[in-house]
């Protein structure tokens, strides 16, 4: 009996080793059907929103151009997903229903000019920095980490001596 139980130990070990991690199974089959092209293949979980979750099924190709039109989005209205969940959720919602709503444009992605005027289309109001302000707002933040040129930094230099 003993022996009998330490080959099932054995077996148990031996069977552990060729069992793939429990990574690999994280990733669930999808079951149904792409709600935006009726796809049934290489599907994923779209989140519509974070929070609350809102999730759909999208195959792979429409699930990039989604989650590229959302990346857009938030570039052009600005948004701050930590603190501005219910903005960022009615922006991904104005995004959301233009893609479930109309074709896909014969080309990978959107323009940002498009998506501006997908935007306001859907009456979404910019709340936060314009385009124009956060390119300043992105040069300033590359010209402080580039110590050598920062006029403003000079400025303020100035201002205290
Ligand atoms: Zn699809």
């Amino acid at each position: 009996m003993a022996a009998t139980a330490q080959n099932m130990e054995q077996l148990k070990a031996l069977i552990a080793i060729f069992t793939p991690p429990a990574k690999a199974k994280r990733t669930k089959k999808v079951a149904g059907t792409c709600v935006k092209c009726g796809s049934h293949e290489h599907l994923h979980r779209h989140h519509i929103t974070y929070y609350p979750p809102n999730i759909v099924v999208l195959c792979r190709l429409c699930h990039s151009r989604i989650t590229g039109l959302n990346t857009k989005g938030s570039l052009v209205a600005g948004g701050n997903k930590v603190t501005r969940t219910e903005y960022t959720n009615r922006l991904r919602i104005v995004l959301w229903k233009w893609f479930i709503t109309n074709p896909w444009p014969n080309k990978r992605r959107v323009s940002r000019t498009e998506v501006r005027s997908i935007l306001r289309g859907a009456k979404f109001v910019v709340e936060l920095r314009s385009t124009k302000r956060s390119r300043q707002h992105y040069k300033r933040t590359n010209d402080l980490a580039n110590q050598h040129r920062t006029p403003q930094f000079k400025n303020h230099g100035m201002l205290g001596a």
